[in-house]
C-alpha cells in the first residue's frame, strides 16, 4: 500500500520540482512511487502508509550508527534548548575541528560549511588561491556536489575539453575543469603534460561511490600523490562518503596516502547538514580572514550540527570495532548475492560500502559502470522494496550499512535477495 505516499507525491509535484528536494529521491530511474518517510529508528524506516523497510540508504551515508541513535538525539535536543544559531564562534566548533584533526591528521586545520557541495567548492577555491593556478582535474563518474565547475562528467571529445552536464552552467565556467578516467594513470599524465604549469589540483573520490562503488586500482592513489607533487599541484581527497566510513581515518588512512586537502560531509554532521574542508595549515592560511581566499556562511558551524557531529565521531572513536562489524555485515550480503547470482552480477564492496552491478564485467571505471543493465536493477530494486527492503533507487549509488543492522534483518535481506536471484531470468 502506497496510497498516502502517492497522494503526497502528487501534492509535492505541484509545489516542488519533480516533487523532491534532491533528484534521486523521485525514484525516476526505477519507475516507482517514492516513499514519504514518517520516521526512522535503528535500521528501519517507516513510511506514511505504515510500511516498514530495512534501510540500506542510511540517508546516503550519514546514518552509520542507524537512525535516531539515542545519545545523538539527546545531545541535539539539549543543544536545541540552548539556541539554534548564534552567528558567532562556539566551543563546539573548536571541539569538532580538534576531533577532525585527531582522527584525520592530514586535516590540521579545517573550516565547517553546510554541505559536501560547499566543502568541495571551497577546497577548490583554496587550492587555486594557494597555487595561483586555475585548472583542476576531476574523474569521469566521480561526483563532487552540484557546483557549476564540477558538474562535468566528460566531453566525449577529449581529455582537454569539457562540457557541462547541466543546463544553466556556462561552458566558460567549466573550461578549467579537465576530466580524466578513474583508475587510468595515462589519462592523468596526458593532462599534466598538456598543462604542466596550470593545474591547481586533482580532486578524486579515493573510493568512487557515485557511479556505484568503484575501488581504486592498486597504486592509483599513490600515483596521484606522486604526480601532483611532481607538477606542484595539490591532491584533494573528496571523503564526503568515505570519511569516517571506511574507518576512523577515512580512505586516506585505509590506503595510507596523505592528501593536501580533504573534504568531508555526511557522517561528520551525524545526520545534520554539515560539510568540512581542511588540510595542510599553510594552505588553509589562505582562507579569509587570515588570507585572501573568501569563504563564509551564516549557519556554518552551527551548534546543532556540530553537536550531532561531535557525538557521532565520539561514539565511533570509542568503539573502533564498529568498522569490523560493518564490514562483516556487508560481506554477508555480498556473499549471499554472489552465491545466488553467480556471474550474472558484479559485486564491488569495501568496508560498509557496496554495489551490485547488473553486468558480468569487472567494474573499474565509468564505462564499465554504465555497462550495467539499469532495467534489471530497477526490477531488483522493486522486488526488494515490495519485500520490505529499501535500497538506492539507482544502479549508480552505493548500498550503505549501519551498525544498527541486526543479524535478523541481515538474514532477511540475504534471503530476499537469494530468492530474487533464484527466480530472476536474464
Ligand atoms: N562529494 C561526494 C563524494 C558526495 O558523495 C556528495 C554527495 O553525495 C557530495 C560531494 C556533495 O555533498 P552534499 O550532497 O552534502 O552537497
Amino acid at each position: 500500500m502506497e496510497q498516502r505516499s502517492q497522494e503526497l507525491f502528487e501534492r509535492a509535484k505541484r509545489r516542488i520540482p519533480g516533487g523532491v528536494n534532491s533528484p534521486v529521491r523521485a525514484f525516476q530511474a526505477v519507475g516507482r512511487t517514492p516513499r514519504f518517510i514518517a520516521s526512522a529508528h535503528g535500521d528501519r524506516i517507516l513510511d506514511v502508509d505504515q510500511n516498514e523497510y530495512i534501510d540500506y540508504v542510511c540517508s546516503w551515508g550519514p546514518g552509520i550508527l542507524g537512525h535516531a541513535y539515542p545519545r545523538v538525539i539527546e545531545k541535539v535536543q539539549e543543544a536545541c534548548a540552548q539556541g539554534l544559531t548564534f552567528g558567532a564562534p562556539t566551543e563546539k566548533e573548536v571541539v569538532l575541528a580538534e576531533l577532525i584533526a585527531e582522527l584525520m591528521p592530514s586535516m590540521q586545520v579545517s573550516r565547517l560549511v553546510n554541505s559536501g557541495t560547499e566543502a568541495v567548492m571551497s577546497a577548490i577555491r583554496a587550492a587555486r588561491g594557494f597555487t595561483g593556478r586555475d585548472k583542476i582535474i576531476k574523474f569521469k563518474g566521480c561526483y563532487h556536489g552540484h557546483s557549476d565547475g564540477l558538474l562535468v562528467k566528460a566531453g566525449s571529445a577529449a581529455l582537454t575539453t569539457s562540457v557541462p552536464d547541466s543546463a544553466g552552467v556556462p561552458a566558460d565556467f567549466t573550461k578549467h575543469t579537465l576530466v580524466a578516467s578513474y583508475n587510468d594513470t595515462e589519462s592523468v599524465k596526458k593532462l599534466f603534460e598538456a598543462y604542466p604549469q596550470e593545474i591547481a589540483a586533482v580532486i578524486v573520490e579515493p573510493v568512487a561511490a557515485n557511479m556505484g562503488v568503484v575501488l581504486p586500482a592498486q597504486g592509483f592513489l599513490s600515483f596521484l600523490r606522486d604526480i601532483t607533487r611532481q607538477y606542484g599541484a595539490l591532491l584533494i581527497f573528496d571523503e564526503v562518503i568515505t570519511g569516517f566510513r571506511l574507518g576512523l581515518g577515512g580512505a586516506q588512512a585505509y590506503y595510507d596516502i596523505q592528501p593536501d586537502l580533504t573534504t568531508l560531509g555526511k557522517i561528520v554532521g551525524g545526520g545534520m547538514p554539515i560539510g568540512a574542508y581542511g588540510g595542510r595549515s599553510d594552505i588553509m592560511q589562505m582562507i579569509s580572514p587570515v588570507g585572501p581566499v573568501y569563504q563564509a556562511g551564516t549557519l556554518s558551524g552551527n551548534p546543532i550540527a556540530t553537536t550531532a557531529g561531535i557525538e557521532t565521531l565520539n561514539i565511533l572513536k570509542a568503539d573502533p570495532q564498529i568498522y569490523t562489524r560493518l564490514a562483516e555485515k556487508s560481506a554477508q550480503i555480498a556473499q549471499a548475492v554472489k552465491a545466488a547470482a553467480g556471474n550474472r552480477v558484479t559485486v564491488n564492496r569495501i568496508g560498509s560500502l557496496m554495489s551490485i552491478f547488473f553486468t558480468k564485467q569487472p567494474v573499474t571505471d565509468y564505462e564499465s559502470a554504465v555497462s550495467a543493465d539499469t532495467k534489471q536493477y530497477a526490477a531488483f530494486f522493486g522486488y526488494l522494496l515490495d519485500h520490505g527492503i529499501y535500497t538506492a533507487p539507482s544502479q549508480f549509488e552505493a548500498m550503505f550499512l549501519s551498525d544498527a543492522h541486526t543479524a535478523q534483518d541481515l538474514a532477511k535481506t540475504c534471503e530476499v535477495m537469494t530468492q530474487y536471484f533464484r527466480t530472476f531470468k536474464e
